[in-house]
């Protein structure tokens, strides 16, 4: 496995050289062949588990923790940093460059008062819904290895350790910028930004003003994130300036969740006491994550500052103005209605009021709307307690797709193919847990078969599309660190 190291090009503020600490006795939990494929990495199992636990370093590598601060809570944090995780190093796959890291390896010095290790729990967690979010083609953090360390973490309670293998396209964050922002190391700022330039978006260097156009470049990748976000139900949970990149990437699945029953204000984080992250805050939290990106470049953006901050601004304004309109078009798409004018909006928004007072559930309302396209309505009725107000609206439905004159069979096609089936259901995500705790690799391995084609239905999963019974429904997910 040949690696490279260019963060360890910039100046020494901006990482520390850490190797993991080996552990005990690791046991590699899951493999991800497809993706170790794709990043040419040419290694057997034996290899990745020396790798992938820590316990070997590949030959001409150097493992890096970096540095980062950022807002938790909106609230300022000066430093925070990879506490529990080592860069092993970057691979360059088709020109791109990839991190390789390990999370749950070992302290580091910005581990503060943490063991610098993960519960197994958090990085099947992790595991699971970041391959469901790749194969829902959603940007996002990959994940290489699972591996049981064969030692034991202290959290509540006693449980097994474990260590992820993630891959990115960096891991550079808006509070990397913060980090060195807010001590007024501006020329750090500027190199950290010519880095981002140079890895990200090559294509802005010929562009006049350099750091105007990285903000508005990261708005734009952002703004597709959330977009894709709200169309699926999922809700990040800590959408934190150190958990939101810069390359346009999900990061961080802690207290992540899809979302069953539709309801903007839905919230599963334990920490998440205010709401500040709920499923419908999204697109402004992330509008306020980016203004605090905004913060760090304005000094490079003009040297007048009054004009620095209206072009900063128009930026950010933007931002909203072109995510809301991302999210209406592919929400009015969920419905086979293609562009969003004020008439699909009005279909679109008149379905989301129903769908809260009936507890309906997101992801197999949209779904088995196509199959009214050929009147098998029941499946779609079936989702809904009030059946009088989702009839009406469905015939409405059915008169406006008339009056469009759309060919059906291309219309169920097209709906099928962004309304998933299957997603990564808290309650399933929970029993593949569970089950790995007592050994048992099955429902993990089953779970990520059938979330590897969300889009097709197989009737060998069926009880993967069942949303959860009362008994089974989970309110509260951890971040587990
Ligand atoms: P997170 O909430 O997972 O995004 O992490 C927030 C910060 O806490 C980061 O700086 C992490 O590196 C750090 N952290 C989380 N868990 C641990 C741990 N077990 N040991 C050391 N640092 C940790
Ligand atoms: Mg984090």
């Amino acid at each position: 496995m040949k690696l490279t190291n260019s963060y360890i090009g910039l100046p020494e503020d901006f990482y520390q050289v850490v190797n993991p600490l080996p552990v005990k006795s690791p046991q590699i939990i899951s493999f991800n062949d497809e993706l170790a494929q794709y990043l040419g990495l040419e290694i057997d199992k034996k290899e990745a588990l020396k790798y992938f636990s820590g316990n070997s370093i590949p030959e001409n590598t150097t493992p890096i923790a970096l540095n980062y601060a950022g807002h938790q809570f909106g609230n300022f944090v000066h430093e925070l940093g990879d506490g529990r995780a080592t860069l092993l190093g970057e691979i360059e796959v088709n020109k791109e460059r990839f991190d390789i890291q390990l999370k749950g390896s070992g302290p580091t010095k910005f581990s503060r008062q943490g063991d610098g290790r993960s519960a197994l729990g958090p990085v099947i967690r992790e595991y699971i819904v970041s391959e469901a979010m790749h194969h829902l083609n959603i940007p996002t953090t990959r994940a290489l290895a699972a591996v049981q360390t064969g030692e034991h973490v202290f959290r509540d309670v006693i449980e097994p350790g474990g260590i992820l293998t993630r891959i990115a396209k960096s891991h550079l964050r808006v509070g990397t910028f913060e980090y060195f922002a807010s001590r007024q190391q501006w020329e750090n700022v500027k190199l950290l930004a010519d880095y981002t330039i140079q890895r990200h978006f090559p294509e802005i260097r010929v562009l006049d003003n350099h750091y105007l156009e990285l903000l508005k470049a990261v708005a734009d990748r952002q703004s597709k994130l959330i977009a894709k976000w709200m169309s699926v139900g999922f809700i990040h949970g800590v959408m934190n300036t150190d958990n939101f990149t810069i390359s346009g990437e999900t990061i961080d699945y802690g207290p992540c969740a899809f979302m069953d029953e539709y309801d903007p204000a839905t919230v599963y984080s334990s920490i998440d006491h205010g709401g500040r992250y709920a499923f419908g805050n999204q697109p402004s939290i992330a509008a306020w994550n980016l203004a605090s990106l905004a913060g760090c470049l304005i000094s490079f953006i003009d040297e007048d500052s009054k004009k620095a901050n209206e072009l900063a601004t128009k930026v950010l304004d933007d931002f909203s103005i072109k995510t809301n309109q991302e999210i209406l078009d592919v929400m009015c798409l969920k419905i086979g209605l293609e562009g969003s004018s004020d008439k699909h909006q009005s279909i679109l928004k008149d379905l989301l009021k129903i769908m809260i007072p009936n507890k309906a559930d997101y992801t197999l309302s949209f779904r088995y709307l196509s199959l009214a396209l050929s009147d098998k309505d029941s499946l779609f009725l079936d989702q809904f307690q009030d059946q009088e107000k989702i009839k009406e609206w469905l015939s409405n439905w059915k008169v406006t797709v008339k009056e469009l004159n759309l060919d059906s069979e291309k219309m169920v096609k097209k709906m099928d193919s962004i309304n998933p089936i299957y997603i990564p259901r808290n309650h399933n995500v929970d029993k593949a847990i569970k089950a790995t705790y007592e050994e048992n690799l099955d429902p993990m391995n089953e779970l990520l078969e059938v979330l590897k084609n969300p889009f097709e239905e197989n009737k060998k999963y069926s009880h993967l599309t069942v949303p959860p019974k009362e008994e089974e429904k989970i309110l509260q997910t951890f971040c587990g660190t």
